[in-house]
């Protein structure tokens, strides 16, 4: 049986780019370490801000709603509180959005729920059943529209995110191989999105810890995950074999990872000046920021009704 290196009881975890055994105290501590130095290195969240946590219920966001209350507890100056989108999917929404209350309660954190029923007078449900497009497609749409108008609702000074160093390798990852460099604007603990008023800054505290360790975190402390799938989620392939190519490449390298978010944090400014800087508008339906006329949420919007009531 492996000893932990820093304090000889017993090993859960061996971290192969350090190579050093973890027990479980010493394990969580450094986790909650690393979100530090991420939040206080990029200095992501001082005083007088109010956090909204996008809380959907999954490992990463529990384990990102759960160390920021830890982290900021004490600290009267800023708040944290935790947002769940509910997109109207029964037999999976209905019940994670339960859990995701009692987890708020249990913390006593401030829990607000915004509807995709009171926004887009529709639900995931609904439009799958008079839909064949891939129901990702509209909830990823809707969902981006309905976390930033939620958080602006609340007051937020910033939306923080669960993504964890996997997602955000792969996403960089993704962005290349598709082309699709202006994405890089998204990258990062801070990312540069292109800024009006009406956007609420996002950040990503935990975007140092990997998937593994994040899954592990959530275990050794007890934070809600819930495993249930979305009945409505498509593999997305090339996300996959991103994933899985990476992985192969961590295991015959380890800190591959950490090596592709530094390299693209530093050439992320250059790519953004490259690009044209375009002018971002208010929808002329709805009011939010967009760098068309009418905004996406709004186009797929007609989008869906027009078929709606073909269908009907
Ligand atoms: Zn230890
Ligand atoms: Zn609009």
């Amino acid at each position: 049986m492996s000893k932990c290196s820093s304090c000889k009881n017993e090993s859960v975890y061996f971290r192969t780019n350090e190579g050093r055994h973890y027990c479980k105290v010493c394990f969580s501590k450094n986790i909650e370490k690393k979100v530090r130095l991420t939040i206080s290195k990029n200095n992501l969240i001082k005083n007088g801000d109010k956090i909204v946590v996008a809380f959907s219920g999954g490992k990463d966001s529990g384990n990102l709603l759960y160390l920021l209350h830890k982290i900021f507890k004490d600290n009267p100056n800023v708040k944290i509180v935790g947002m769940t989108i509910d997109e109207g999917i029964k037999g999976y929404r209905n019940i994670t959005i339960d859990k995701c209350a009692d987890f708020c309660k249990k913390l006593d954190v401030e829990h607000h729920i915004f509807t995709y029923k009171e926004y887009f007078h529709t639900t995931i449900d609904n439009l799958a059943k008079d839909n064949d497009d891939s129901m990702c497609g509209f909830c990823g749409i809707f969902r981006r529209y309905l976390l930033n108008e939620g958080a602006r609702r609340l007051d937020a000074t910033k939306l923080a995110t669960g993504h964890n160093l996997d997602d955000e390798t792969q996403s960089i990852l993704m962005n290349v191989l598709k082309g699709d460099l202006m994405r890089f604007a998204r990258i990062g603990p801070i990312p540069k999105i292109k800024r009006h008023i009406k956007f609420v800054q996002r950040i990503k505290p935990l975007i140092s810890i990997p998937e593994r360790e994040s899954a592990l975190y959530a275990m050794l402390n007890s934070i809600p995950a819930y495993f249930t799938e979305c009945p409505y989620a498509q593999r997305n392939a090339l996300r996959m074999e991103t994933r899985d190519f990476l992985n192969k490449m961590e295991e015959r390298s380890p800190g591959i990872k950490y090596s592709i978010i530094s390299s693209a944090q530093r050439v992320a400014p250059f790519i953004e000046a490259s690009f044209k800087k375009s002018n971002i508008k208010e929808c002329e339906t709805c009011g939010e920021p967009t760098s068309g006329n009418i905004c996406i949420v709004c186009q797929t919007m007609k989008k869906v009704n027009i078929k709606l009531s073909k269908s009907s």
